[in-house]
């Protein structure tokens, strides 16, 4: 039997309506519009892509945006300049520094440089940290809207083997830890594969939630999962394009061989990508909150 399809676009629909109402309760009774501030560097196609849709996304939200836009070869030390601003703008709540970065800058000294308050990215240590020992304000946008979505499809987690493939700190990392952590978090029992893992399809076959987050096409196949896995399939892979010049993307999963032994599974596109954003807005949200009920800023 086919699996059920986690429509990640529709949810993602429901949440932004959510969020546009919490902006405007947040501007009516505290008087505080959420700002983010986006700083592009270089002309990456896909990363100004991404920064056009988070601003799109802001302006849909009533959540005030600032976009900055500046040349691959700005320098480290002038990027760090810009961030400090932004770090004591009070219009501005959220900032995020669009990854990657040209290669003379060191993208970790730009993460560090973040006021942690304002890293609703959720790349700064201060945050992963927080993550890690569950004590977190901010979740990293991503595996937040992996565990919304199981949330909203009525999918507990609780009790259940959550194998995740991939390692990376963007994904892999922090979806296992949201994921073991006791309630709220996952409280599922976690295993974290990479390219390390000897006899990846052994641990996979044993997951009830199989996340993948690899960035190959077809790195899972039906041979590697058991009857009845929810599979979220994290991966964006381009692998052509249309007569119109528009992208063909699909994930890390085999999706046609896997839709018939699993319960549920994400399609690509359509399924975790539109929660990326949102959660980004949720997070942008969050800062501002955090200023209303008197953090140190
Ligand atoms: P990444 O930084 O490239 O990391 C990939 C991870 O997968 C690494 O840990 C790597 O292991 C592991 N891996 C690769 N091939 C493997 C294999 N055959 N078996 C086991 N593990 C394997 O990737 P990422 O940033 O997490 O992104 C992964 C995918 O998700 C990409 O397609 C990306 O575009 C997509 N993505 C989507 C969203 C969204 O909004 N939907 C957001 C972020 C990323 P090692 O550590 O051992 O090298």
């Amino acid at each position: 039997m086919a699996a059920k399809l986690i429509k990640g676009a529709e949810i993602s629909k429901q949440i932004r309506e959510e969020i546009a109402k919490e902006v405007q309760e947040l501007k009516d009774k505290q008087g505080i519009t959420p700002g983010l501030a986006t700083i592009l560097v270089g002309e990456d196609p896909g990363s100004k892509v991404y920064v056009g849709q988070k601003e799109k996304a802001c302006s849909k939200l009533g959540i005030y945006s600032e976009r900055i836009d500046i040349p691959a070869d700005t320098s480290e030390a002038d990027l760090l300049d810009l961030v400090k601003k932004f770090n004591h703008d009070p219009k501005i709540h959220g900032i995020l520094v669009q990854l990657p970065l040209p290669k003379h800058i060191d993208a970790s000294r730009v993460i560090y440089a973040i006021e942690p308050d304002k890293d609703v990215d959720c790349f700064h240590p201060v945050n992963v940290g927080k993550l890690m020992i569950g004590t977190g304000r901010f979740f990293p946008c991503t595996p937040n809207g992996i565990m919304e979505i199981l949330k909203r499809s009525d999918i507990p987690t609780e009790g259940k083997h959550v194998v995740v493939v991939g390692r990376s700190n963007i994904v892999g990392k922090p979806i296992a830890n949201m994921m073991l952590q006791p309630p709220p978090g996952g409280n599922a029992t976690v295993t974290l594969c990479h390219t390390g893992t000897k006899d990846l399809a052994a641990f996979t076959r044993m997951a009830d939630i199989l996340i993948v987050a690899v960035g190959k096409p077809k790195a899972i196949t039906a041979d590697m999962v058991k009857e009845g896995v929810v599979v979220i399939d994290v991966g964006v892979n381009r692998i052509g394009k249309t007569a119109e010049g528009k992208a063909i993307l699909t994930g890390d999963v085999d999706f046609g061989s896997v839709q018939e032994k699993a319960a549920a599974i994400t399609p690509v596109p359509g399924g975790v990508g539109p929660m990326t954003i949102t959660m980004l807005m949720k997070n942008t949200v969050e800062a501002a909150r955090g200023l209303a009920v008197g953090s140190k800023q």
